[in-house]
C-alpha cells in the first residue's frame, strides 16, 4: 500500500505509479483528479448470470417455507423458470434490463464483468442472450466478458434424451457461438443430476476444439469430481467448489485453474457448509471471489459484500479477499496480464472508496462505499454525494 500516491494514466493504460510529489513534478501539465480515501484496482466480477428477466421471488418464498433448491427445480421453479422467461422476452427488454444491472455492478466498483448465457437452452435463445451481452457491452463503460453456458441445465423438451441435448450443444450451438465470436469461453454446470463429469468433458472438449476457453460450475451441491475435470481440461476456472474432494483441492493447487468461490450464494440459499477456502489457499490454489449475480441463488451486485463474506464465512484474510476480487479474478478470466492491478501497462480501471482503511473493502455488509470509478482512463461513475458511516480520517 502506498500513501500520498499518484497514478499516471496515458490513454487507456496506467503509465506510472508512485509518490505524488515525484509524479506531479514529472508530469506538471497533467489533468488532476484528486481522491480522498483508498484507490483500488477496478474490481473484476468473474462469475455472473446478469441476463435474465424477472427475479425469482416464488423460489425465495418456497425456500422460506422449507423446500430446498432441488425440490423447487423439480416442480418447475429454479433455472427453468428463468429459461421460460428469457425465451419469451423480446431482446430489447433484455438489453434494457441488463444495461441497468451492469450499471449497478459498475457503481459498486466492478469494471470487468463476466456474463453468462444459459437461460435459453436452445440455439436461438442462447444466441439471443449472447447478442444482448454484445449490445450492452458496446454501450457501457465496463468491460463485459461473455461466456456460453448452453449446458446450464437439460431443457424440459430433452428430459428423456439427454444425450441428444449434449449433442445439440456440441454440434450446433458451440460452432455458431465460436464462429460469430459471441463468447470467449464455454461453461458447464457439472453436478450430479445436472451434467455428469463425462457429459461435461464432452462439451468442454468440443468448446476447446472451436477455440473457446473453458470453465465449470464444479462441485456446487454434492460434488462429483468437477474440480479434477477442470484441471484435466485446462479450465481457466472451477467455480463454487463447496463439495470439492481432497483430490480436487490438490489438483487445483498444482494446476493452472483458478478456484472461484461464491459465498453470497451460500448465504442466500441458507447453506451452512462453506467452500474450503483456507485449505485451497494453504495448499497453493489461486482463490477468486465472485457475486454469482443471478435471480435464483444470488441477487447481489456487490463484490465488496462478497469480499466481506469471504472473510467472515470462508476465513479469508483481508489481503486474500482483496486479491480474490482483483488479481485472481482477472486470472479466472484469462486477463491476469492486463486487469486487476494498479501497475504500469495495466488497463486504467480504478475504483475510489470513501474509506480510511483499505480493509474496509471487505468489511461493510451492504452499503456502497465506492465514490468514483474510472474505466479505460475515463471517469464513469461518481455518486450523488458522500456516504458517511463513521469517523472520517483522510488517508
Ligand atoms: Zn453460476
Amino acid at each position: 500500500m502506498l500513501r500520498d500516491a499518484a497514478v499516471v494514466v496515458e490513454g487507456t493504460r496506467i503509465a506510472a505509479v508512485g509518490a505524488y510529489r515525484e509524479l506531479r513534478a514529472a508530469h506538471p501539465g497533467a489533468e488532476l483528479a484528486e481522491v480522498h480515501g483508498v484507490l483500488y484496482p477496478g474490481f473484476v466480477d468473474c462469475h455472473t448470470h446478469a441476463v435474465f428477466g424477472a427475479p425469482r421471488l416464488d423460489d425465495h418464498e418456497r425456500r422460506a417455507l422449507g423446500e430446498d433448491y432441488k425440490a423447487i427445480a423439480a416442480q418447475g421453479g429454479g433455472i427453468l423458470q428463468s429459461v421460460a422467461d428469457v425465451r419469451a422476452r423480446p431482446p430489447a427488454e433484455l438489453v434494457t434490463l441488463t444495461r441497468e444491472r451492469v450499471a449497478t455492478l459498475l457503481a459498486h466498483g466492478s469494471t470487468t464483468i463476466e456474463v453468462k448465457s444459459g437461460y435459453g437452452l436452445e440455439l436461438e435463445a442462447e444466441l439471443k442472450q449472447l447478442r444482448v451481452i454484445r449490445e450492452v457491452a458496446a454501450s457501457v463503460p465496463a468491460t463485459l466478458v461473455p461466456t456460453f453456458l448452453g449446458a446450464h441445465e437439460v431443457p424440459p423438451e430433452f428430459r428423456n434424451r439427454r444425450a441428444d441435448y449434449v449433442r445439440l450443444v456440441c454440434e450446433e450451438m458451440i460452432p455458431v457461438v465460436a464462429r460469430e465470436r459471441l463468447a470467449v469461453a464455454c461453461d458447464v454446470f457439472c453436478e450430479p443430476g445436472v451434467f455428469s463429469v463425462a457429459e461435461a468433458r464432452t462439451v468442454l472438449t468440443a468448446a476447446r476444439r472451436h477455440g473457446l476457453a473453458v470453465k465449470l460450475h464444479a462441485d456446487e451441491l454434492d460434488g462429483s469430481g468437477g474440480a479434477e475435470l477442470a484441471v484435466e481440461v485446462g479450465a481457466v476456472s472451477a467455480d463454487h467448489l463447496v463439495a470439492v474432494s481432497d483430490a480436487g483441492v490438490r489438483a487445483l493447487a498444482h494446476g493452472g485453474t483458478v478456484a472461484v468461490l461464491l459465498p453470497a450464494t451460500l448465504v442466500f440459499l441458507g447453506r451452512r457448509r462453506p467452500a474450503p477456502a483456507r485449505r485451497l489457499v494453504e495448499q497453493g490454489a489461486a482463490v477468486a471471489l465472485a457475486t454469482d449475480f443471478n435471480p435464483g441463488s444470488s441477487p447481489t451486485v456487490s463484490l465488496p459484500l462478497v469480499a466481506a463474506l469471504g472473510v467472515s464465512q470462508l476465513g479469508l484474510r483481508h489481503t486474500e479477499a482483496l486479491t480474490a476480487i482483483t488479481v485472481n479474478a482477472a486470472a479466472a478470466l484469462g486477463l491476469a496480464g492486463e486487469r486487476g492491478q494498479i501497475a504500469v501497462g495495466f488497463a486504467a480501471d480504478l475504483v475510489a472508496c470513501d474509506v480510511s482503511d483499505w480493509r474496509e473493502v471487505a468489511y461493510w455488509l451492504g452499503p456502497n462505499r465506492v465514490s468514483a470509478v474510472w474505466t479505460a482512463g475515463s471517469a464513469c461513475f461518481v455518486p450523488r454525494g458522500p456516504i458517511s458511516l463513521g469517523p472520517h480520517v483522510e488517508a
